[in-house]
């Protein structure tokens, strides 16, 4: 017999159907025991009397094991109806029932929203923390998003494409996780911060308009709206020249996927507003401002395009910063004034900030190769350096590379607003906690044997590293 999705049995009514889900929850009344049943399509309360020869079965199931029911679909009396769920005016009357899967008890409860949980527990049974209801919309909703801006993307002309994993470092500003190679030892592979270059030689490479949803990875500290790897939806294009030019189309996927997968959200502002950066720190003390109305309104969403940020910063060591990253083009193009006042240059750079949250950011890029020599060199990097380091892409950009600019979306952190949530692991399937652990598996891991480490080349040095 096929099995039946518990949300259908609402339009069987007199059918015998089957169904297989977990035990949600069961109450007894002596000679009649109800389960709630829960597949991933909804909950059904199904019944089985004490003459029924799996009454036996019956009595020994607990709350979260797997189980199999054969029965009728039954009209519930109109007192007993639950108005609230699809399948709440119904229930079947249990003909056969086979028990699929034992579960222990649940070290907490699965029909909370789990925030009460302790983290560590949660992240230790992740697998059935995922089960409870929030955990589950989050992940549905994590899909249907990604989904929405890849056929928006592919619809107006963006070609999804991969970049390496193992790959060389990328300035992103944070510190890169390194991978040893085994054929080239005392070698490393960087994984990516960001495809940043890649997606920049992509656009050498003719394809016009880039689209990827990357992984990307940066070893920094972690913070409620930051792990250690994460998820971005890149994007680059040629033959833009202004900062609109990117813009305008990130908007409308920006408005068209909240439309769809949102409405009860309501954006604040249509077109979003173009902020500069100098207006931001005056007016609101930080470039990514709250703009809501009520911040206590989970439903209003308040979109801003912060733009015209300065192309350098000072660090703690008096040494010149990008603001964003190196690639971005300088409002200037006279390579002698960037030099004299690089405080003065602003870069064409932007980000989307939602709710005071930074969602995405990027630029547009130098293309000419001086430029971005310029750039490297105001940053402190010594000729033969650039050349070492980005002498791939300087070599690239010589081949009549087109004018270019993109942008990124912290993809978790746009989710985690839409979604109400206060912290980006919540829509992560497997986060790592604060201090960088994936808990359930144990990683980071010392279960390394010593045949890997030697045919790597590597030595562990025992006594703690001081410069961490
Ligand atoms: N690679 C940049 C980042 O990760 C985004 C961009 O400039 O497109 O922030």
């Amino acid at each position: 017999m096929k099995r039946t999705l518990i949300e259908e049995t609402a339009s069987l009514i007199g059918e015998k159907v089957k169904i297989c889900g977990f035990v949600k929850s069961l109450r007894s009344h002596g000679s009649v025991l109800f389960f709630d049943v829960r597949d991933f399509s909804g909950v059904l309360q199904t019944v089985i009397v004490s003459e029924n020869e799996d009454f036996k079965v019956a009595k020994k199931i607990r709350p979260e094991w797997t189980i199999e029911v054969i029965g009728k679909v039954k009209e519930k009396p109109e007192k007993m109806k639950n108005k609230d769920i699809k399948t709440g005016s119904v229930e079947v009357e249990i003909e056969k029932l086979k028990v699929l899967s034992e579960s222990l008890t649940p070290p907490f409860s699965l029909s909370s929203d789990g925030y009460e949980v302790n983290e560590e527990t949660r992240m230790r049974y992740r697998y059935l923390d995922l089960r409870r209801k929030r955990m589950k919309e989050n992940m549905i909703m994590r899909h249907k998003l990604i989904l929405y801006c890849r056929n928006f993307l592919d619809k107006n002309g963006f070609t999804e494409i991969e970049t390496p994993i193992l790959t060389k470092s990328t300035p992103e500003g944070a510190r890169d996780f390194l991978v040893p190679s085994r054929l080239h030892q005392g070698k490393f592979y960087a994984l990516p911060q960001s495809p940043q270059q890649y997606k920049q030689l992509l656009i050498t490479g003719g394809f016009e308009k880039y689209f990827q949803i990357a992984r990307c990875f940066r070893d920094e500290d972690m913070r409620a709206d930051r792990q250690a790897e994460f998820t971005q939806i890149d994007i680059e294009m040629a033959f833009v020249e202004k900062e609109e030019d990117v813009l305008e189309i990130i908007e409308e996927m920006v408005i068209s996927a909240v439309e769809n997968l949102f409405p009860e959200k309501t954006i604040k502002e249509k077109p979003f507003p173009r902020i500069t950066y100098d207006e931001a720190v005056k007016r609101w003390k930080t470039d990514r401002p709250d703009l809501r109305e009520n911040k206590k309104n989970e439903n209003e969403l308040a979109f801003a395009f912060v733009v015209d940020f300065p192309m350098f910063e000072k660090n703690e060591e008096g040494k010149w910063n990008a603001m964003h990253h190196p690639f971005t083009r300088p409002s200037e193009e006279d390579i002698k004034e960037i030099k004299k006042y690089p405080e003065k240059i602003k870069g064409m750079q932007y980000d989307l900030v939602l709710n005071g949250n930074e969602i995405a950011g990027g630029s547009i890029r130098s293309h000419k190769k001086d430029i971005l020599e310029a750039v490297f060199q105001i940053l402190g990097h010594k000729k033969e350096e650039i050349r070492e380091k980005f002498g791939h892409l300087l070599h690239a950009f010589s081949y009549g590379t087109p004018p270019h600019g993109g942008i990124a979306f912290g993809f978790e952190r746009f989710l985690m607003v839409l979604q109400g949530e206060k912290n980006i692991r919540e829509v992560i399937a497997f986060p790592k906690t604060g201090d960088g652990q994936e808990i359930m598996m144990g990683t980071p891991s010392s279960d390394i044997g010593e045949d890997q480490l030697y045919s790597l080349g590597i030595k562990i040095i025992k006594e703690k590293n001081e410069k961490q």
